[in-house]
């Protein structure tokens, strides 16, 4: 297949479904742009994986976006390595595996950062020489250079002269948060997260830091008035910059008439699935049915609930309560879709349960390939490092537990054959390798 695909990778979270949700929303408002043959998203915390989504696309072009507001450890080093890419162009067989810098490296990004501030200054009625401005990053020891987009915008602020004061501080590198405390002298303090989701790091992380209340956008801390902003990433420009980033690649990522709503996603395993359906079988993929008329939870009752889009769909089935694994067996049941063609019940799969409908098609067709655990583990240059050198007790008591819970059957395991699993799933997912580390620490 020739073609187009574009996948946005993004950091995802076992706790807050924001940070995956940014990234998805994207995805949409793209696939109803038309701008490319294939459109999905891949996540560090959540599935699909990294490692997965190359798995999931058939185009020959693949333009990889980095939903990070900084260059560093998982744009730099994470990414890269379980997608098996070389740097900003990889050849893999016929394919051409295009990886961008991120979203946070991309001038709009400066336009985004003046006009949260204006509005901080707007909405509380502040003024700018009263006021200090503290840009927070994530940083991480692990990559200095993570620190260098929040440094720089607090430069460019300064060389402005916009304010009285600017600074950059960073919640797991130096300076640290409540230093501003310490740096800045002006009465008010505008806390600008340049973060890309309203997620837990937000929500929870940098109020505690900054001594302010999670819910709050107003505080009292040292005598010091703290507003605190809106994340960077939460504007709809975002998914702008990631089209530019896109079209930076010299692809064309035009916009295109698209045939309803759920067109223009990736097809690896569409042609088996489609010539099934089309033959008047009804499949029943985990906790699914899928005929070509009708998705459908097998729980669903005459009047369930009816979704007619993929981002009410997902929403429904992963925010309320929260869901990092697409594929635990606690999917709400209530719900069906009515689908005009074939092609739109993959569609439906393929939003229930990402990346699936592609192994599950490999491994019918006998060429779904696995990874083993060791191989995983030797590709992990951070927390995931010591995943090989966790007891038996503990990965077998995490088998039971997650994969227990999980529609999948975990053919990456060297005791299982995946022609025997009715949805394979190729290598351990995140969710998996969180639950064993910590199994390990218990244990
Ligand atoms: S089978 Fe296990 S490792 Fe695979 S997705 Fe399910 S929980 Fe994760």
């Amino acid at each position: 297949m020739s073609g187009v695909a574009l996948i946005l990778a993004g950091h995802g979270s076992h706790i807050s479904a924001s940070t995956a949700g940014v990234v998805w929303d994207c995805v949409d408002r793209l696939r109803q742009l038309g701008v490319a043959d294939e459109i999905t998203a891949c996540f560090w915390k959540e599935p699909p994986a990294f490692s997965q989504a190359l798995n999931m696309v058939e185009a020959d072009d693949v333009v990889v976006v980095p939903l990070f507001t900084a260059r560093g450890y998982f744009a730099q080093q994470a990414l890269p390595s379980e997608m098996g890419l070389g740097g900003p162009l990889t050849r893999i067989g016929k394919r051409r595996i295009h990886l961008t810098p991120t979203i946070g490296e991309h001038r709009i990004l400066d336009a985004i950062v003046d006009e949260r501030l204006r509005d901080a200054i707007n909405r509380f009625n502040l003024a700018a020489a009263e006021s200090a401005v503290a840009v927070i990053g994530h940083g991480t020891r692990r990559n200095r250079q993570s620190r260098d987009t929040a440094r720089q915008q607090a430069e460019r602020l300064r060389a402005a002269n916009w304010f009285d004061e600017v600074v950059a501080v960073y919640l797991d590198d130096d300076p640290p948060i409540p230093s501003v405390y310490q740096s800045t002298r002006s009465p008010n303090i505008i806390a600008l997260p340049y973060f890309l989701a309203d997620g837990s790091h937000v929500g929870i992380d940098l109020p505690r830091a900054l001594g302010i209340s999670g819910s709050a956008t107003v505080g009292r801390v040292n005598g010091r008035a703290v507003y605190y902003c809106a994340p960077v990433g939460t504007d709809e420009s975002i998914c702008d910059v990631a089209l530019a980033l896109a079209r930076d690649t010299g692809l064309p990522f035009e916009s295109q008439a698209v045939d309803g709503a759920w067109a223009c996603f990736p097809s690896a395993g569409r042609r088996l699935l489609s010539k099934a359906l089309d033959a008047g079988r009804i499949l029943t993929l985990g906790q699914v049915n899928v005929s070509r008329e009708r998705v459908w939870h097998s729980d669903a009752r005459a009047g369930s609930r009816k979704f007619g889009s993929p981002a009410s769909l997902r929403r429904h089935l992963r925010e309320q309560p929260f869901r990092p694994l697409p594929t635990s067996v606690d999917m709400p049941g209530d719900w069906q879709v009515e689908c005009e063609k074939t092609d739109d019940a993959h569609a439906v799969v393929e939003t229930v349960y990402p990346g699936v409908v592609a192994d599950w098609a490999a491994n019918c067709q006998g060429r779904l390939t696995t990874e083993s655990l060791e191989t995983v583990a030797r590709r992990q240059q951070g927390m995931f490092r010591g995943i090989q050198n966790l007891a038996k007790a503990a990965l077998m008591e995490t088998f039971d537990r997650v994969c227990g819970g999980c529609i999948r059957q975990p053919t990456w395991r060297e005791d299982l054959a995946a022609n025997d699993a009715a949805l394979p799933c190729r290598s351990a997912c995140n969710v998996w390798l969180s639950a064993a580390l910590e199994m390990g620490e218990s244990l």
